[in-house]
């Protein structure tokens, strides 16, 4: 529009061009000002057990294409397919903003330092103010001062920024080996699911380090068990507890759901373990995040973060299970801390319609290709098209077969693999390599790209949207979670249901 001449240029455009620029004055966090208040009082008798449940990178499309998914695989048309994930039938379902102090879109940092201690901040900050100066304390911390137990568990690493916001304060999320230092002054009851990522402390600034954090764990009375064999020996009275999976994957996170096999322990298993450990008189309080669903959601890889879902829903459904035996006196809390990717159910190739059936044959993440892809350069020092090829066919059911109008490739897709076959090796960086691959391995978010448009996903990012996201809640105090509010409000709503000051 700025390119119109002055003729051109019509009243309506006008009005237009103030509402652009009246908006850009338009402030991050006034953007709420206009709606009524949010009820964040509870008056009843306090939850003695409550879960909040982060799916990180969780919007809506992340929700919906996984029950979309279940639908489909049984033969059915959503939305006469059954509800498949535990936390949509919940009786309190509200919608949430998610911008920080500076950004409509926010990163897990400020979105976890929102929901953990009810203040707006920065992206990166874990649980401080806005000008990095003044820690904020968490709910997690603040159950654990009335003598609650605590745990804290999370597909990803345990330093990672949506674990770290509840037992640590530091002005920048990359500054794991602090953040580790700081998960073991807690003194919470519970740790677990990934590892840590910089345990030695080589990629800290901070002086007179005091050592590994392994060792540094155990000499503030932490158990640490690495072994599935151990983990099941665990009972209540053990102590304080770090349990590491069998299997550290990516950056020292658990396997994605698609590459466990079910001999490794899953974020369920962990969440039961969690509700066994830390049962006691005075009640717990439990943060459980699938943190794997935003990573596929970043590389674009719709089966991954589906499966991902699931694997954050059977752990919910240890948590409704417990609820039925403690009714009266348990709360869970689902939500997302915002969405990753730009996922949408939609793709222009398919219009009106969804293949996500089409999904069912990819069998391994997008990262286990890469390491596949690496394996054999490793072995043939060089990777041939045809070989591709027929890895994409076995790991993903995409085939040459003009004829299979399922899972064919087009000549135009088959072009884009060659077009990213061609890019494999190449290590420079401009916009519109950036546009068609993020910063992945071409082939790979190539694949995963193709399948996804056949199915009817769609993505814009590689990063989070601004858009809000589904909150889901049940049991004790749930009615305060209905309605339209902020994140920082699930802290409000939290404190007020387990009376926390
Ligand atoms: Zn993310």
């Amino acid at each position: 529009m700025f390119r119109l001449k002055q003729s051109a240029v019509k009243p309506a455009f006008i009005v237009m061009f103030f509402l652009i620029i009246t908006g850009a004055a338009y402030s991050v966090s006034g953007a709420l000002s206009s709606r009524g208040p949010v009820n964040n009082s509870y008056s009843g008798k306090p939850a003695k057990y409550v879960f909040l449940f982060i799916g990180d990178g969780m919007g809506l499309p992340q929700v919906s294409s996984a029950e979309i998914f279940a639908g489909s695989m049984k033969g059915g048309k959503y939305p006469d397919a059954p509800r498949s994930l535990s936390f949509t039938s919940f009786g309190a379902q509200g919608i949430t903003t998610t911008h920080d102090a500076s950004s409509f879109i926010t990163d897990s940092a400020s979105s976890g330092t929102a929901i953990a201690t009810g203040n707006k901040t920065l992206n990166g900050v874990i649980s401080m103010d806005v000008a990095k100066k003044n820690k904020l304390k968490s709910i997690a911390t603040m159950a654990k001062e009335k003598g609650m137990k605590v745990g804290i568990i999370s597909s990803v690493s345990i330093d990672h920024a949506t674990p770290a916001v509840f037992y640590s304060n530091v002005p920048s999320r990359k500054m794991m080996y602090e953040i580790g230092l700081q998960m073991f002054d807690s003194g919470f009851d519970y740790f677990a699911g990934g590892s840590v990522v910089d345990p030695d402390g080589k990629k800290s600034k901070m002086e007179n380090k005091p050592g590994n954090l392994f060792d540094y764990a155990k000499n503030k009375g932490y158990k640490i068990v690495k072994s599935k064999s151990e983990f099941s020996r665990l009972k209540s009275g053990n102590g304080k507890v770090w349990a590491i999976t069998e299997q550290v994957a990516d950056d020292s996170a658990m396997l994605y759901e698609i590459d466990r096999s079910s001999s490794v322990l899953s974020l369920k298993d962990f969440t039961k373990k969690g509700i066994e450990l830390l049962d006691n008189e005075k009640g717990f309080f439990m943060m459980v995040e699938g943190g794997k669903i935003d990573w596929a959601c970043h590389a674009n890889d719709g089966m991954s973060a589906i499966k991902d879902v699931y694997a954050f829903d059977d752990a919910v459904r240890e948590a409704v299970a417990f609820a039925k035996n403690h009714p009266d006196e348990t709360l869970i809390v689902v939500t997302g801390d915002h969405e990753c990717g730009g996922m949408t159910v939609g793709f222009a190739g398919t219009k009106y319609d969804t293949f996500f059936q089409k999904l069912k044959k990819q069998n391994m993440s997008y990262i286990k290709f890469d390491e596949t892809l690496d394996e054999i350069k490793k072995k043939n020092s060089e990777l041939k098209f045809d070989e591709v090829v027929n890895l994409v066919s076995k790991h993903f059911g995409l085939n040459t077969d003009k004829n299979d109008k399922e899972m064919g490739l087009t000549d135009y897709e088959m072009q884009l693999l060659k077009d990213a076959f061609a890019q494999v090796n190449n290590k420079e960086k401009s916009d519109s390599l950036y546009l068609l691959y993020g910063e992945y391995n071409p082939l790979s978010v190539t694949v995963t790209h193709i399948l996804n448009r056949k199915a009817g996903i769609g993505w814009t990012s590689y990063s989070h949207t601004g858009v809000p996201v589904p909150t889901y809640a049940k049991g004790t105090g749930e009615e305060i979670f209905d309605g339209y509010y902020d994140n920082t409000d699930i802290f409000k709503k939290l404190t007020a249901v387990m009376n926390l000051q």
